[in-house]
């Protein structure tokens, strides 16, 4: 695989030598505004050309350029990006002009760590794409850092990850190896999440939760997305919150792929339940993850735009991506209905 990966409790301490590695001596450190300090007790040992701060939600081009223009000023060549899909994302935005290689050290369950997916807003859309060098060279996982990831924003970040998984098993480029690692992601998210929001800081439930996020991973690195992914890009240009519209829309996007019967029984198998959407609702519910588009700032006037939105250059999707049952779909998603 391009990316190394090194994985366990504790192994952030190999950060140094996983920057020397790639031969860089002046590392960026990246993280959101509130992280800086972790961030930095994570990078003793390491020869740090300086932080940027300041990563935020849907990476917005303005922030980015201050990142492109930090990374320039203190010549920097690696980043480091610490933080969920957000930092990870601001890492690869300074990749994609400068081809400087990234490190990443996730503490959410995002999966972006192992994609050469990058992602930028302006203007109210996000533009997307896939290139090879904003792919990480190196992940640490580590569960140690995750243990203050809040409840609700780990079981929401790890439904992200299962709609990573679900969307390959019916994904039109999938293939039989991509479906094994899937199923395996599911399987192991549906068990390490209520773990994880029961008890917090359970290292081996943290464990299980980010090995499921690698698997996640992988399959969107390879995969292509179908509607569920569309929906939730069109929702986040819309400003929703990125985990939580993935949890939310997911239960109604597998209904509405119920077509691909043979991912749903493979969703099913993994998850021990006899029907995917229903048993995805069922898990979030019981992780007392918001479940209506309405709860996470969702206007109702907007729910018909989105739906003209995500029907005008649909992602490849089992079933044909059409405004009418789409727009049933969202007005689903925005009451919380069970699928
Ligand atoms: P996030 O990175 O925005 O993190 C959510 C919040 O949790 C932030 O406030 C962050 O500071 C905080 N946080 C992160 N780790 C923490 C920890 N260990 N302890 C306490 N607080 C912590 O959320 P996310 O869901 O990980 O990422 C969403 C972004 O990632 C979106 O912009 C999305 O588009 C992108 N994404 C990209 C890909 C890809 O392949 N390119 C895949 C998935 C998501």
């Amino acid at each position: 695989m391009p990316t190394r990966v090194v994985f366990g409790a504790g192994t952030v301490s190999q950060l140094a030598a996983e920057v020397e590695r790639l031969g860089a001596k002046r590392a960026l450190l990246i993280s959101t505004p509130g992280r800086a300090e972790m961030v930095r007790a994570v990078a003793k040992g390491l020869s740090v050309a300086g932080l940027f701060d300041k990563a935020v939600m849907h990476t917005p081009i303005a922030a980015v350029e201050a990142a492109r223009a930090m990374a320039k000023s203190v010549d920097a060549d690696c980043c480091v990006a610490v933080g969920g899909g957000s930092t990870i994302g601001f890492g690869k935005a300074i990749a994609l002009t400068s081809s400087l290689p990234v490190v990443a050290v996730p503490t959410t369950y995002s999966g972006s760590e192992m994609t050469n997916i990058w992602g930028i807003s302006e203007g109210g859309a996000k533009k997307t794409g896939r290139d090879v060098k904003v792919l990480p060279k190196a992940v640490i996982y580590d569960a140690s850092l995750t243990l203050d990831l809040p409840p609700k924003t780990s079981a929401a970040s790890g439904m992200n990850a299962m709609a990573h998984c679900a969307e390959a098993l019916y994904a039109h480029d999938g293939n039989p190896i991509v479906s094994l690692i899937a199923e395996e992601g599911i399987r192991a998210l549906a068990k390490a999440l209520p773990a994880v929001v029961q008890a917090p800081k359970d290292l081996e439930a943290r464990t299980a939760a980010l090995y499921g996020a690698w698997l996640a991973g992988m399959t969107i690195a390879t995969t292509g997305n179908g509607l569920h992914h569309k929906l939730c890009h069109v929702l986040g240009g819309f400003g929703l919150p990125h985990a939580e519209t993935h949890s939310i829309v997911l239960p109604h996007a597998l209904r509405y792929n119920g077509v691909a019967a043979g991912a749903m029984r493979r969703i099913a198998r993994a998850m021990g339940v006899d029907d995917a959407p229903t048993g995805i609702w069922e898990l979030e519910k019981r992780m007392g993850l918001a479940m209506r588009l309405a709860d996470v700032g969702m206007k109702e006037a907007d729910i018909e735009r989105a739906a003209r939105v995500a029907v005008q250059a649909p992602y490849p999707n089992p079933r044909p991506v059409e405004y009418a049952p789409v727009l049933e779909l969202l007005h689903n998603a925005y009451e919380g209905k069970k699928p």
